[in-house]
């Protein structure tokens, strides 16, 4: 906190790229992540023009490389810095290329911070339109000391329609706007199970809960993507459900979350 009082260290945009959007969430486990890469993946198909970027900021969970089917380690450029691995036409960039599989990660205060200062500044993303940041769960120093570095675009938030996953979903709203970063609109996930075999239709962790609270914090639900295997079998496949079955609706859902951005 003491750097704070000190007043806000000066912005600094990451070179080569116009927009950062980052997706956050209160709770771990709410789908985060998978909705950060569909949602890159989405704005490219929404516009084949587009170059969009996908970093890791998720240090102590990072789960792009299995999402992406990504592994290896980024070679350096002259200018020392490292080169994104690309899969789905998608630079991204991770903690996880870094450190082995089963090395747990337990890096404390300086340490991440030196590795989120890494991942920020010392990638060489080219010119990209977008980079979407999946940002650690939650609402600590790592989401702080982001959020202080760079210009962000916009924040998109994940919940879960629970109560539990919306009071923390609440708090990652009000700390970006005391950082003063545009909350672009939450994003309902897992809100309604369709069942393959009957088509019935279960609301697992509640209706609406996301769109009460978008209501009361007053931005816009951006999206509402169903609780689907489709989702979780292709994510954990590294076939992003975006790519892997574009013509499901729920690829379309996230499709649409993407154009709302
Ligand atoms: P977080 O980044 O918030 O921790 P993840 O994106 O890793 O969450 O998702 C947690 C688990 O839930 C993963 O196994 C993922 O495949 C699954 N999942 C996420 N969203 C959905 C969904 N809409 N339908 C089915 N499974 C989902």
């Amino acid at each position: 906190r003491a750097h704070m009082a000190r007043g806000l260290p000066k912005q600094k945009p990451i070179t080569g790229v116009k927009e950062v959007i980052v997706v956050a969430s209160g709770k771990g486990g709410v789908g985060k992540s998978t909705t950060a890469v569909n949602l890159a993946l989405g704005l490219m198909a929404n516009d084949q023009t587009a170059t969009v970027g996908l970093l890791d900021a998720d240090v102590y969970g990072p789960s792009v490389p299995k999402l992406m089917n990504l592994r290896g380690n980024p070679e350096l450029t002259d200018n020392n810095l490292m080169r994104p691995l690309k899969n789905f036409g998608i630079p991204c960039m991770s903690m996880g290329f870094l450190v082995e599989d089963s090395a747990p990660i337990v890096w404390r205060g300086l340490m991440v911070m030196s590795a989120i200062e890494k991942l920020l500044r010392q990638v060489d993303w080219g010119s990209l339109d977008y980079l979407v940041i999946d940002m650690p769960p939650g609402t600590g120093d790592v989401q702080l000391s982001i959020t202080q570095n760079i210009p962000i675009a916009g924040a998109v938030i994940v919940s879960t329609p629970q109560d539990i996953a919306l009071i923390d979903a609440r708090r990652g709203a009000e700390m970006f706007r005391k950082v003063n970063v545009p909350v672009l609109g939450l994003v309902q996930n897992m809100s309604v199970f369709h069942c393959p075999k009957c088509n019935h239709q279960t609301h697992i962790f509640g209706t609406d809960g996301a769109k009460e609270l978008a209501c009361t914090l007053g931005v816009e639900v951006l999206g509402d993507i169903p609780l689907h295997l489709n989702i979780r079998e292709t994510s954990d496949k590294g076939q992003p459900v975006v790519v892997s079955s574009p013509d499901s609706p729920e690829a379309e859902a996230y499709r649409r979350v993407a154009s709302a951005v």
